[in-house]
């Protein structure tokens, strides 16, 4: 038995045995001279397999769309550009009639310099190009082999993915059936794999860095998605224990599984709103099952983190225009760019900072980029007649800076009047709240919105000064540090004064202790992972209004998060709230 141990990118628990998709799978390339009168028929070798790739492309393609969206499709879009590039073509030419070696070995040798010099470089989106890269170097090189690559469409059984890296093309072909895990050396959690695991409620760990080597075909595997631990040959105890666990996990998952279609209420009747997080459109159909009440925050910046160029406004409007229509009216809120700091988007120059997370990130950057922010709010507005669109400004730190969003955002609307494209007027708009300072001031701000929205993941992590991605201090990312508490209070009562309604969206909202001190500090709604919603539902209705209020004021009173999450344990098993 073996424990590995990476970044848990996905939650569940997925026990089967590993299918090795690594490539020491790879073809042997030969390697041959050829003669001068050969060349033309070389290279004519290598145009009909460009074509054959083309072709596998194109029907990738058009299943990406189909199944997923344009925005899964753009990646294909995107290697159909890379297989026209001239300068591809020139150079691949150039080191076949100057070397008069076979076109594999010609292609083989180009591709791995391309790769070697895209991975040399830090920035991840380069790293995510090299894929591409590979990915299109072996499908022309299969057909010029004639050697048909395994497609994960095809796996007879129900196995743990194993590999360094899938490619897109991998991800959106594979049979979702029969993947029940995936573990894997490279990615992190806003990695293209990372977001798909989540929307296909995949079981994944990422980032095992190198220690993927170690796990052979066959071989039993344990993926734990909850802590990133990945268990290899498990003994027969360790694998009764995680049975167990997978077992209660998936009975716990189908006893909540009636909550999703209960009302929200209190003990003493009283609504709560429960909305879900979603990062990619296809997480819809997970929203609505797990019984939320709409979305109260979509991390556009998903849409630009897929390899492959920027979405453009037409890609974003189809991709807000498919979440609306798929929520049949329920609210969304489509929260603007959030990139940089641990978010690096492809294809924009974001420069490396020394201080990404104090830096050029979020409303910054986007007030910054003129033409990418008009584009997407555009974009938003004409989506926003296809049912109840919000839209939400993140990382605002000040009054200034608000001003600045919203005049972009009149800027936009008055655009769209000149092109006679039809949009919401009245659109809501709102603000983040995870800057201390917009927390201190929230009086200020919520005259000039219609909802706040608390990000406690980075309140907190700007509040207590510690890294929210950084594994040695993580143990003081504490939502009931005294601090944060006093700012949620403040801003809840702050936004209620100026008659908004005020949510949060971090992941505090989907802690069991904290969604009851919330209640009674007067949280309005909750957003929080579509899977979360039924739990804290639940949760939420064992206890009354007036008991949740006098644990809240408890609570507030308390000198330190060590106390009360004493405290909280103990009301909570008082209250008979099983987390
Ligand atoms: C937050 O900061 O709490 C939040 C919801 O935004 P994100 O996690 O995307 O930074
Ligand atoms: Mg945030």
């Amino acid at each position: 038995m073996k424990s590995l141990s990476g970044i848990p990118a996905s939650s569940g628990i997925a026990i089967a045995k590993a299918f090795v998709f690594l490539d020491d799978d790879e073809p042997i390339i030969p390697r041959y001279s050829i003669g001068a009168t050969e060349l033309a028929a070389e290279w004519e070798r290598f145009m009909v397999a460009l074509e054959r790739a083309r072709e596998d492309i194109v029907a990738l393609r058009d299943r990406a769309l189909r199944e997923m969206g344009e925005e899964h499709s753009a990646i294909f879009d995107a290697h159909l550009m890379m297989l026209e590039d001239i300068d591809l073509m020139e150079n691949i030419e150039a080191s076949l009639n100057d070397s008069l070696l076979n076109i594999e070995w010609v292609l083989h040798q180009y591709s791995m310099s391309v790769v070697k010099q895209l991975e040399s470089l830090s920035d991840p989106h380069f790293q995510e190009r090299s894929a591409d890269v590979h990915d299109i170097t072996h499908r022309i090189l299969n057909h010029l082999m004639f050697r048909e690559r395994f497609s994960l469409a095809d796996l007879p059984d129900d196995v743990v993915l194993v590999a360094y890296n899938l490619l897109p093309s991998d991800m959106i072909s594979m049979n979702r059936q029969r993947v029940k895990g995936i573990v894997m050396d490279a990615g992190g959690k806003t990695s293209h794999t990372a977001i798909l695991a989540r929307a296909f409620e995949i079981p994944a760990v990422l980032g095992l860095a190198g220690s993927v080597r170690s796990i052979r075909n066959g071989e039993m595997v344990v993926v734990n998605g909850q802590s990133g631990q990945v268990i290899i040959e498990p003994d027969t105890d360790t694998l009764v224990r995680y049975e167990n666990v997978r077992a209660s996990l998936l009975a716990r998952n189908s006893d909540l599984a009636a909550f999703a279609k209960m009302p929200a209420l209190t003990k003493d009747g009283q609504a709560v709103i429960l909305k879900a997080n979603i990062e990619v459109p296809e997480e819809t159909e997970s929203v609505l099952r797990h019984g939320a009440h709409g979305i109260g925050l979509f991390r556009s910046e998903f849409l630009f983190l897929q390899p492959g160029r920027a979405p453009s406004e037409e890609d974003q409007f189809s991709a807000y225009q498919r979440v609306l229509t798929a929520m049949e009216g329920k609210p969304v809120t489509i929260r603007t760019l959030d990139v940089g700091g641990d978010k690096v988007v492809p294809d924009m120059a974001m420069a490396a900072e020394k201080n990404p997370l104090l830096g050029w990130r979020a409303i910054r950057y986007c007030l910054s980029d003129t033409e990418m922010f008009q584009n997407q709010l555009r974009a938003i507005l004409r989506a926003s007649v296809y049912g109840d669109a919000r839209i939400m400004f993140p990382m605002i730190s000040g009054p200034d800076e608000l001003d600045a969003a919203l005049h972009a955002l009149a800027k936009a609307k008055s655009d769209c009047r000149k092109l006679g494209q039809s949009f919401r007027e009245d659109i809501p708009v709102g603000i983040m709240i995870e800057i201390p300072s917009a927390a201190l001031i929230a009086d200020l701000l919520a005259p000039k919105v219609d909802f706040f929205s608390i990000g406690t993941n980075d309140l907190i992590q700007y509040t207590i000064a510690v890294d929210r991605g950084n594994e040695r201090v993580a143990y003081l990312h504490e939502p009931f540090h005294p601090a944060v508490l006093r700012l949620i209070q403040k801003v809840i009562a702050d936004g209620h004064a100026a008659g908004i309604s005020v949510s949060m969206c971090g992941e505090m909202a989907s802690d069991p202790a904290a969604a009851v001190v919330l209640l009674g500090l007067g949280l309005d709604e909750y957003s929080m992972s579509a899977a979360s919603v039924p739990l804290i539902k639940r949760v939420l209705g064992a206890v009354s209004l007036a008991e949740a209020r006098s644990i809240a004021e408890a609570v507030m009173k308390m000198p330190s998060h060590s106390h009360i999450d004493t405290y909280l344990r103990g009301r909570l098993d008082s209250l008979e709230i099983q987390e």
